[in-house]
């Protein structure tokens, strides 16, 4: 079957397509996981399925082994149900997906046999297809989205998307209508959508205009992460990334969304740093 599932909408059969993935998810590591938002890891960890391939084509990724490479193992339906069930077991707060837009209607498939207890999270690029959205969002508590650009040439150079910042947007938009954020007496996240931003180097005007936007669109109707991790990869071949985020690039972000006056997560700088890229050397958990 022609695969239309992401906003690509290649229309060619599956591993042929923009994403070179087969229909049956590829995941490359499945384990309790630390390093997200304090409201999503609490104290036992997040149950973080990383799937393999991606529909976009960051220059700076973070993940390359697992986005480009495709490290990681192809499993069934029935598969991806159990370890999801594991990891519900093992003590995670939710189950967290990790680049599913590619995958959606597999995951979707899993999510209904799993019958969670714990809250399911869609943790995204933000570029998905709504009608993708609107099918798995039953199962979906908690959106855990990018906003990488708002400037079309800006996301056609760096990811290759120049509808990138519209579809963003879209997809923002629906998640938004799911509900407002809801966070327990425990600390924990329940539902609602929290916003990441990743700040690069060189693009500090950018990240600006994204914050402006988010908050001159959708008020305080999410949690704004604002990240700072970012991180030089041996793969990034364009030579204004290939730098660390500096101090004040970063601040005169931070600024701009306090004065806002933003809800969410400010990452300190000092978070930037190979510790936050998840080790996928081997360590399928499948
Ligand atoms: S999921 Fe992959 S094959 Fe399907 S439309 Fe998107 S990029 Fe193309």
């Amino acid at each position: 079957m022609n695969c239309s599932v992401c906003p690509r909408k290649c229309g060619l059969p599956r591993g042929s397509g923009y994403c070179g993935v087969p229909a049956l998810p590829v995941i490359a590591r499945a384990a309790l996981h630390g390093f997200e938002e304090p409201v999503i890891s609490g104290t036992r960890g997040s149950g973080t399925i990383f799937f393999a391939g991606c529909n976009m084509r960051c220059v700076y990724c973070q993940n390359f082994a697992v986005s480009r490479a495709q490290t990681g193992t192809e499993i069934t339906v029935k598969r991806l149900t159990e370890i999801m069930l594991r990891l519900e077991d093992e003590g995670a707060h939710n189950i967290n997906l990790v680049t599913p837009s590619h995958y959606t209607e597999a995951i979707t498939e899993a999510l209904a046999a799993a019958r969670l207890k714990i809250p399911a999270v869609y943790n995204t690029s933000g570029y998905d297809d709504v009608g993708a959205l609107k099918k798995i969002s039953p199962y979906i508590s908690i959106w855990l989205t990018d906003f990488k650009y708002v400037n079309p040439d800006t996301a056609a150079r760096y990811s290759g998307c120049a509808d990138y910042p519209a579809v963003a947007a879209e997809a923002i938009r629906y998640m938004l209508s799911r509900g407002a954020p809801v966070i327990g007496a425990d600390g924990l996240m329940r539902s609602g959508v929290i916003i990441r931003h990743l700040v690069l180097p060189a693009l500090r005007k950018e990240s600006i205009a994204a914050v402006e936007y988010l908050h001159n669109n959708f008020g305080n109707a999410y949690l704004l992460s604002l990240m700072a991790q970012y991180t030089v990869v041996p793969e990034c071949a364009c030579r204004e990334l290939r730098r660390r985020l500096t101090t004040y690039e970063y601040n005169s972000v931070a600024d701009v969304a306090r004065r806002l006056g933003t809800k969410g997560f400010i990452q300190d700088i000092t978070a930037a740093g190979a510790e936050y890229i998840p080790d996928f050397g081997g360590k399928t958990g499948c």
